[in-house]
């Protein structure tokens, strides 16, 4: 029986964002070994959960498993504690015959800007040339070759929303079983691409992807091609991986690997002009709601996207939304100060509340709004359906749900950033999705899998911020060049 060691270390760092992603942010989301990582992930839809499964009839050491909300860049001090105890806890479960690892591939640390280069190599340092190391990565990965030499094989979603990543933990453990069984040997190649995808155009169910992965598909069909990946990329981390590639592993044919890639590519790179991002000002997407009067609506707050580390606090969607009077609607902000405010309030009261804009300057202004207290809530919600991160078990911190007095509008205030993947998250605070007109998500693809259920019309919103789908608005100091829409000479 094999003896395969599982490791987790997921994040995606905004570069964009001041805020650091320190230790403790990792403890208030995951930091877990052995029994309890195989308790919190064994039945979830995670990557991680795919391992699992796939692993049945080897013998499993779930050796650890970091992961944070998206945020800012990682301190060396956080990145070499979590690196040096998932390396000691690894050297501990030795002997090993083969390792599943999830990354993410857009990690950040301070003084490592390739982070998962970084830990994926020095895991393969301490293991050695022969043991088999497989790794899952998000799509939303920069790739760079240190994480492609570390791994015989990496294999990335194929959705966004990321509603696949079981079944790539499943398909990584085929990988790795079929390896140890001596009935394949990866060989793996990437190429890396001049190109940003705006992070608006990264839907892989609208049809400019959607041409690329059904071509990613058939190329499944060769028996040698193992596996095929499509790295969107993630435009929020200023370093010199930044941007898109493709990976191609196969059965011990170098040059068919080299082919395939070669084959995804092209094709990316011919449809480079549709990769590029549209842009809907607050302003036009109110007019649209007011128009589809008969339709709910989910509008998404681009530029403070939580699931790409912004910072959760924006209030220019809900200030527009108000000075409007459209409703009803609905808006959560992280805003930990009023949340204490209103602790002190019973429900029922009436009270001014100084909300949101408070966390950095980019994403609107702090917002005086007269409020009636409605319930207080812990903050703490499940999720069991399969959604985008594969997350069964949230916690937003305390939370109150207030109305605003004059304006439809309802707003959830938490006192921990929350990304918008679940629906739990309104009715765990006792909010019907359907009382609403317009819900406010602040993210761009990522909540659909949750609110397609409720909405009927979602308008991705061109909000200024630390995740502004108008990439000039950004200002790059590190990645490489040329890289298209920046460069347009080649
Ligand atoms: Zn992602």
């Amino acid at each position: 029986m094999h003896r395969i060691g599982i490791l987790a270390l997921l994040h995606e760092s905004n570069t964009f964002v001041e805020s650091p992603t320190t230790f403790e942010r990792f403890e208030q989301d995951v930091v877990v070994f052995g029994q309890e990582l195989l308790d919190k992930f064994a039945k979830s839809h995670h990557e991680l959960g795919g391992f699992l499964q796939g692993l049945s009839g080897s013998q499993i050491v779930p050796i650890g498993a970091y992961r944070a909300t998206p945020a800012g860049a990682i301190p060396e001090e956080t990145w070499e504690r979590i690196v040096e105890d998932l390396i000691g806890r690894t050297s501990s479960a030795m002997p090993l015959d083969g390792l599943l690892i999830a990354a993410h591939g857009a990690a950040v640390a301070e003084h490592a800007p390739d982070a998962d280069g970084d830990f994926l190599s020095r895991i393969r340092q301490l293991v050695g040339p022969d043991l088999p190391i497989i790794a899952t990565l998000d799509p939303h990965a920069n790739l760079s070759e240190r994480m492609v030499r570390a791994c015989n094989a990496l294999s990335a979603y194929r959705t966004n929303p990321h509603l696949d990543q079981h079944a790539r933990g499943l398909e990584a453990a085929e990988i790795l079983k079929k390896t140890l069984s001596g009935q394949i040997r990866p060989t793996m190649h990437a190429e890396f691409l001049p190109l940003v995808i705006n992070i608006e155009r990264q839907s892989t169910d609208e049809p400019h992807l959607k041409r690329i992965y059904e071509m990613a598909d058939n190329q499944l069909k060769n028996p040698k091609v193992i596996s095929n990946s499509i790295l969107l990329g993630f435009p929020y981390a200023d370093v010199p991986e930044m941007g898109s590639a493709v990976v191609a592993v196969t059965d011990n044919d170098p040059e068919l690997a080299r082919s395939m890639a070669k084959e995804l590519y092209d094709a990316i790179w011919e449809s480079k002009d549709a990769m590029q991002g549209v842009l809907i000002p607050i302003e036009t997407a109110l007019d649209q709601v007011e128009l589809e009067a008969s339709q709910r609506f989910c509008l998404l707050d681009m530029g403070d996207n939580v699931g790409g580390g912004s910072a959760a606090d924006g209030t220019l969607i809900a200030q527009s939304l108000f000075n409007r009077q459209i409703g009803p609607s609905f808006v959560c902000i992280y805003d930990p100060q009023s949340v204490e405010q209103c602790q002190g309030v019973s429900v029922g009261t009436n009270i001014e509340l100084r909300i949101g804009g408070k966390t950095d300057q980019q994403h609107g202004s702090t917002w005086t709004c007269q409020v009636n207290v409605i319930s207080h809530h812990d903050g703490r919600f499940t999720e069991d359906r399969p959604r985008h991160g594969g997350i069964s078990y949230f916690d937003q911190g305390p939370s109150v749900v207030v109305r605003a007095t004059q304006a439809p509008m309802t707003i959830l205030l938490t006192s921990r950033r929350m990304v918008p993947f679940s629906l739990n998250q309104l009715t765990s605070c006792g909010l019907n999705p359907e009382s609403f007109r317009v819900l406010v998500a602040k993210g761009v693809h990522a909540p659909l899998a949750a609110y397609r259920e409720v909405c009927q019309r979602f308008l991705r919103v061109n909000t200024p911020g630390s995740t502004c789908a108008d990439l000039f608005q950004l200002e790059y100091r590190h990645r490489r060049k040329p890289l298209f829409p920046f460069e347009k000479e080649f």
